[in-house]
């Protein structure tokens, strides 16, 4: 059965959206604001997310740009009328589709019929980074060691992400400030610290090896 998320804070749109696709034969899972909306979006669990543009915490366009990063969910955005910028944006972005505001719901669901059936099954989208016995399935969202899964919260999972892509290459706090947090991202750059301590406290202390390495004065590397 394929899985359809709502991130949609309108919840009279989203209850009457829900019960059409449940009425057509899909899951539905569904979210009120952006950042709730990237998590579920990440979890993998879904096959397609049909996504608001205007959306408190986070707008449907930094969501859909940050779902880039790790992920190729079939997007459908939502957007007001006449919204021609957020259109281009969006589909720029990655977007599968748009719909505008008002729409008739045979519509919605021609689209999403048709985004299904564009979209790459979910196993061959999966893609796997790693580094000595350290192992990320992007498609599944998880991360072993040696066969044992970690738990990695979004966060962490983007930046032990950004350091595999670029293993054995030193990146700065500010290039991966740029990368896991955006350019939007205004707090101070030791928040990066805070976090590769969150990682090596899962990874390098738990196994008893060291992959994240300090460079004095420069940044981070992962290595073996
Ligand atoms: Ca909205």
């Amino acid at each position: 059965m394929q899985k359809i998320l709502i991130v949609e804070d309108e919840e009279k749109l989203a209850r009457f959206i829900e019960l059409e696709l449940i009425h057509e034969g899909y899951t539905v899972g569904k979210a009120a604001d952006g950042r709730t909306g990237l998590e579920m979006a990440q979890s993998g669990d879904f096959d397609l997310c049909l996504l608001d543009i205007m959306l408190p915490e986070l707008s449907g366009l930094e969501v859909l740009r940050r779902l880039r990063r790790t992920s190729e969910l079939p997007v459908i955005l939502v957007t007001a009328r006449d919204a021609v910028m957020d259109k281009v944006s969006g589909l720029d972005l990655g977007a599968q589709d748009y719909i505008t505001k008002p729409f008739a719901i045979e519509e919605l669901l021609a689209r999403i019929r048709a985004a299904l059936r564009n979209a790459a099954p979910r196993a061959q989208a999966s893609e796997t980074l790693s580094c000595g016995g350290l192992t990320m399935d992007l498609g599944r969202h998880t991360v072993q060691y040696n066969g044992t899964e970690i738990k990695l919260t979004g966060r962490e999972f983007l930046l032990l992400e950004t350091l595999l892509r670029n293993k054995t290459l030193v990146l700065s706090r500010e290039t991966l400030m740029e990368k896991v947090w955006g350019y939007d991202y205004m707090g101070e750059t030791n928040v990066v610290d805070v976090y590769i301590r969150f990682l090596r406290s899962k990874i390098d202390d738990v196994f008893g090896i060291k992959l994240i390495h300090t460079v004095r004065s420069v940044g981070y590397v992962l290595k073996e």
